[in-house]
């Protein structure tokens, strides 16, 4: 395999709620989730049994048909949140090239030279050239240019700053409400309103990605409804399919653009990954895990909250819903190896922030035992 990740040492096997096992049997509490991916954590019944059922009846056929798990999973998607078209894809970096020619396609049809396109400083979009391109960061852009024409960067929770980039020729902004990957940075919502009413006044698509956030993370089904916004497209993928390879963007009616042959993907929306969606869905919007999440958040926090109080490693805890930054005055990477040998997987968020993104079905007494072993590691 390319060395393209820095991996711990560690082969896991399988998996039961919200533990998974190395080859030796050894159980670790997940508090990472494969990155925000195990909503249900893992061997979920009612999960596995959906699986099941469809494995037997028919996986893939293409988009060349209708099948009912994808009407299925796109009708919950466009029921519970403020938009109203769907377009399956298979990751998070897809959803957001799809958003962005989306956006081009929009702009063009007003002016050929509305095409700009801003992003925020400390975002994360994805891999893709196109994504990349709102992506930036000199870490992951350094050895890939010329990347794409028309991006422009402002600062994050700058009004000034994107008052400055944005102007007729902008097609689109991008950005997200709580940065992830870039240490689980809230966007400040008066801001946030500013920024969309700066769209709509220069007829610019606000599109939020909700790769990492969506999907029952910050304790709604997606973050933007937190902050009062009514986005014209937004992306989601991780905690969508459960485990199975998912993204999705969503549009309002007058984004709507693409026509037929405009885009497409062979895999986008196939029976397993729209199966797991619908599950996902319907446990957080019709069977009460949302509110789980709530309840589960206030606790995590909670508990964190007097742990910093202790501490002197803690610089602040800060995060929604079950997407929680842990800011250190220490390296993070060697802390997270600790608490991998004592039986618990977190991951990093940059260079000082521990990321904990659990299972959203996890309770408070497993919440208790994480707790307890980042109080040894971290007063
Ligand atoms: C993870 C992530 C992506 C990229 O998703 P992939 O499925 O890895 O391509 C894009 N945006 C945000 C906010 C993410 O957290």
């Amino acid at each position: 395999m390319m060395p393209t990740y820095g991996r711990f040492n560690l082969v896991l096997e399988n998996g039961e709620g919200c533990y998974v096992y190395d080859e030796e049997g050894h159980k670790y509490l997940d508090m990472g989730s494969g990155i925000a991916v195990n909503s249900l954590g893992h061997h979920h019944p009612v999960l596995t049994e959906a699986l099941k059922n469809q494995v037997d009846k028919l996986i893939h056929i293409s988009n060349y048909y209708y099948t009912k798990p994808q009407i299925e999973a796109a009708q919950l998607l466009v029921t519970y949140s403020s938009l109203d078209k769907v377009f399956f894809c298979n990751s998070g970096t897809e959803a957001n090239e799809g958003a962005i020619k989306l956006a081009r396609k929009y702009g063009k049809q007003k002016s050929p030279t509305k095409t700009q396109i801003i992003s925020l400083k400390g975002g994360f979009h994805g891999r893709t050239l196109g994504a990349l391109s709102a992506t930036p960061k000199e870490q992951y852009q350094k050895g890939f240019k010329p990347l794409m024409p028309d991006f422009y960067y402002a600062q994050f929770n700058d009004i000034e700053d994107i008052k400055a980039c944005i102007n007729e020729n902008t097609c689109a902004v991008i950005l997200e409400v709580i940065q992830g990957e870039g240490g689980i940075i809230l966007a400040d919502e008066v801001y946030l309103k500013a920024v969309e009413k700066l769209c709509v006044q220069y007829d610019a698509l606000l599109i939020i990605d909700e790769v990492q956030t969506g999907i029952g993370r910050t304790g709604s089904l997606f973050a933007y409804s937190q902050f009062g916004l009514q986005p014209d497209i937004v992306t989601t993928a991780k905690g969508l399919g459960a485990g199975l390879p998912i993204g999705v963007i969503l549009c309002t009616d007058k984004a709507n653009v693409f026509t037929p042959g405009n885009h497409g993907t062979t895999f986008g929306g196939n029976l397993l990954a729209t199966t797991a969606a619908s599950v996902v869905l319907k446990e957080l919007c019709e069977n009460g895990l949302m509110e789980h999440v709530q309840s589960v958040s206030k606790y995590l926090k909670d508990k964190l909250l007097k742990i910093q109080a202790k501490s002197e490693k803690i610089v602040e805890v800060r995060g929604m819903g079950l997407m929680i930054g842990i800011e250190i005055n220490e390296p993070v990477k060697p802390l997270l190896e600790k608490c991998m040998a004592k039986g618990l997987l977190a991951i990093a968020a940059g260079e000082k922030v521990i990321r904990l993104l659990p299972p959203l079905i996890m309770t408070a007494k497993q919440v208790d035992e994480g707790i307890a072993i980042l109080e040894e590691l971290l007063i």
